[in-house]
């Protein structure tokens, strides 16, 4: 039995827990394109109004993939008591499209025993259902609390946050002063937090050529070999020094801890045939050939440096090998983010897991980005952590879920956050 009427309340909200979960996972929020975001925005609306809540809804006008069809809509739900701090919980309500290999229906949210089926039951619908139940407790059981509670549901986290987190951060909805403290219910399992994650940069190669026909190759220039030659300069110069270099940065998976460099892609020579197109290729040289580089970065290296590594790599192909051009283009950049290990998020956070897990928390940091980055750079609050229920090897994967035990447990650590954050 659970005496603090604080945990009591969120252990006999586990109905409400389990049926918002589910009510969320029936709305398909697929991106891309960014289906159904007015629908989620306009129900979790009618949940906070009823209860008292203020709420706006924002519209990310103009940012990537914003249409009259798939307009990018933010909801940020607040219950202020009075002045004092914000505790603010944000949570992407966009999920990536189901993909092959469900045994069930993936927007069923079926329960069967301890779990919650359905595309973005952890990643992180659950999320977002533990810490409105975690609100919700709080706010019945200490009615009298100073500050704020915030949560908000934004748009488009799997397709880099432009519409949704970045466009709030811009607007000033993180400016430290009016948010305090933030926590992102991403699921990297109740007993841990994550403070941060490693930077991004993707940037496309192209390698030149000369158009010729294929049975005289020799009267051209082929982009495919030089390409040749620049994947294995990657394998044999690149890739040995990348292994090398450690981050300090708690990053999980082991293999993380590393800076890493995948190629996302190479296409070369011919388009691709339309479908239905049955002909046969025509014999030419490859004029152009290009990869699409996706290289993560850690704390202790400089953007700058990173690319220079890249470019001086093309450089020396460019002098040491006959007719070698090439073209590289920056696609996307985001800085690693790393909250301090004794911020007060942190350390609240960590005495809740201690008290409602009976363990100490393990410190993590993310392989891949999330909303932190904008509300770091752009909002430039740094006292921000990800902290949520769910698994998150099961992230996109097919028959993803959540457990209704692990969403009531992390929904107990956010309550107790608000109570220690907010007296
Ligand atoms: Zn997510």
């Amino acid at each position: 039995m659970e005496d603090d009427p604080l945990l009591a309340g969120v252990l006999s909200r586990r109905a409400d827990l389990i049926g918002l979960a589910q009510d969320l996972i029936r709305i398909p929020t697929v991106n891309p394109p960014g289906q159904n975001y007015r629908r989620i925005c306009d129900y979790l609306a009618a949940r906070f109004l009823a209860q008292g809540w203020e709420v706006d809804h924002i519209r990310a006008i103009g940012a990537p993939g914003d249409s009259d069809a798939f307009p990018r809509w933010n909801l940020i739900a607040r219950f202020q008591t009075g002045p004092g701090p914000c505790v603010h919980f944000n949570s992407h309500h966009d999920v990536v499209e189901p993909g092959h290999g469900w045994t069930r229906d993936p927007f069923a949210a079926t329960v069967e025993g301890d779990r919650i089926y359905g595309r973005g039951a952890c990643d992180m619908k659950g999320g977002l259902a533990a810490s409105i139940i975690a609100a919700e407790a709080f706010i019945a059981a200490r009615p009298g609390f100073r500050g704020a509670v915030e949560i908000s549901a934004t748009a488009d986290e799997e397709s880099g946050g432009y519409g949704g987190v970045a466009h709030l951060a811009r607007q000033g909805w993180f400016t430290p002063g009016r948010v305090d403290h933030v926590i992102i219910p991403e699921p990297l399992h109740k007993d841990r937090i994550c403070l941060g994650h490693r930077g991004v940069w993707w940037a496309e190669v192209e390698t030149k050529g000369r158009i010729a026909h294929g049975s005289m190759p020799f009267l051209g220039d082929s982009a495919i070999r030089h390409m040749g030659a620049v994947l294995q300069e990657i394998e044999e110069r690149l890739y040995p020094i990348l292994a090398t270099r450690q981050t300090e940065m708690p990053v999980v998976p082991e293999g993380a801890r590393t800076s890493t460099l995948n190629i996302n892609s190479v296409h070369g020579g011919q388009v691709e045939p339309m479908p239905g197109d049955t002909s046969l290729p025509a014999p030419c040289v490859a004029d152009s050939c290009r990869i699409v580089l996706d290289r993560r970065f850690l704390i202790e290296e400089a953007l700058p440096e990173v690319k220079a590594e890249v470019r001086r790599l093309l450089d020396r192909l460019a002098e040491t090998r006959p007719g070698f051009r090439y073209e590289i283009r920056d696609l996307f950049e985001v800085q690693p983010s790393m909250t301090d290990r004794d911020a007060p998020v942190v350390s609240s956070t960590a005495r809740a897991i201690e008290r409602v897990l009976s363990r100490h928390p393990e410190f993590v940091a993310s392989p891949g980005t999330y909303d932190q980055k904008h509300i770091d750079r752009i909002g430039k609050l740094g006292n921000c952590i990800a902290y949520g229920p769910g698994l998150l090897h099961l992230a996109h994967q097919p028959d993803e879920w959540v457990g209704i035990g692990d969403m009531l447990d992390s929904a107990r650590v956010m309550a107790l956050v608000l109570d220690d954050l907010l007296r």
